[in-house]
């Protein structure tokens, strides 16, 4: 049987040239492929004009580019672009690009389903499959800047998967976004449920990326029943690691605080929290994330605005700065999991009950 031929991405220029000296040619090679691969977005030999064809020839018998394929695309009204990103081995995962006045963002997946298993995440529901690869990460970002046209500038890693299970192809992908594709650490960020020990050993690698960590309740108890790792990572553990990486780092954290409506949205709960966070002595601000209505076992719902709004100041007026995330992508299912399920046909989520926004 064949062996499945090795991909280009993924490997950093220097790799590269050793694969091209190793094929009996110059070494300059090396940089010219690496610049077609991370700056102009080839996704074939052939494409490399300047490269001799007898040298496109040797790696297209040992080795393929490894752009994933557009599965499936919807856009939204307000530009939001949602991707279905399929690898060679036939797995899909999903990649959203948010296109603002000055900036454009993408939201990466680091593996194919997830094992976290919240309760409120559609990509929960679909299971574990695969890591993916730091090639098959930095692949979702260079194939949507090839269907573009767009410089991407900021990166988080808030898509299918939980990054630090799959801690060295995370670590290397955000590498290989910095030193080959040219983004600066400063605009990338990686959002976690709270594995203590990663986080710590991330706060090692010296990277200045932002750390984003889903916190979703004020205490283990509540945590546990949304996050089934908080049984294993209590809070105190997980926050004294992100005191570690704040220290370390000198980079500022962000919690995430995902509002479901009479589940973790009561006053008394963000009096609670501003109070964890300030025992915590940790800064960073609050980004809370009205929930994205996915049909769960529990029958969670969406938070009503007027509440959303009373935490939002609960927790200001406690001195902590809080944002709320902005709703995009709606009618294209832009939360986590959830095109992959509606493409499936795993689960179809009723449009309508994604387009009545609450919030
Ligand atoms: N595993 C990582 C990153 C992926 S999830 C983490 O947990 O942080 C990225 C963010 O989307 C997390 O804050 C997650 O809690 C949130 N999320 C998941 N399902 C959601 C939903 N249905 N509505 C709104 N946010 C959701």
């Amino acid at each position: 049987m064949n062996e499945p031929l090795q991909s280009i991405i993924g490997k950093t220029t220097e790799e590269i040239t050793k694969i091209v000296l190793g094929l009996d040619e110059a070494a300059f090679r090396g940089k010219q492929i690496a610049d077609w691969i991370y700056n102009k977005s080839a996704e074939s030999f052939e494409e490399m004009k300047n490269l001799p064809s007898s040298l496109r020839t040797k790696l297209n018998e040992q080795y393929r580019v490894g752009l994933p394929e557009v599965a499936h695309r919807d856009v939204s009204s307000d530009g939001t672009m949602k991707y279905l990103m399929r690898y060679s081995d036939g797995v899909t995962v999903e990649s959203v690009l948010l296109p603002y006045k000055d900036r454009v963002s993408v939201c990466l997946s680091t593996q194919v389903g997830c094992a976290a298993g919240c309760t409120f995440c559609a990509t929960a529901q679909g299971g574990f499959t695969r890591n993916l690869s730091a090639g098959e990460i930095v692949g979702q970002l260079l194939r949507m800047q090839k269907e573009t046209e767009r410089r991407i500038s900021h990166v988080v890693y808030m898509g299918m998967g939980e990054p630090l299970f799959n801690y060295d192809a995370t670590v290397d992908s955000l590498r290989l976004l910095g030193s080959e594709v040219g983004i600066s650490l400063r605009n990338l960020t990686v959002s976690t449920v709270g594995v203590a020990p990663a986080i710590k050993k991330l706060a090692d690698e010296n990277l200045p990326i932002t750390l984003a960590l889903s916190l979703h309740a004020p205490d283990d108890a509540l945590r546990a029943e949304l996050i089934p790792t908080a049984k294993k990572w209590k809070l105190e553990e997980i926050l004294e690691a992100c005191y570690y990486y704040a220290i370390h780092t000198r980079r500022n954290l962000t919690f995430e605080y995902l509002l479901i409506g009479g589940v973790n949205d009561s006053l008394l709960q963000a009096l609670a929290l501003a109070e964890l966070l300030k025992k915590s002595k940790l800064p960073g601000n609050v980004n809370l994330i009205p929930f994205n209505y996915v049909d769960t076992k529990r029958g969670f719902r969406k938070p009503v605005k007027s509440q959303v709004e009373a935490f939002k100041e609960t927790l200001q007026k406690a001195g902590r700065i809080t944002t709320q995330r902005m709703i995009r992508g709606h009618e294209i299912s832009a939360a986590c999991g959830q095109l992959r399920q509606r493409v499936d046909s795993v689960k179809i989520i009723p449009l309508e009950t994604l387009a009545e926004s609450t919030v």
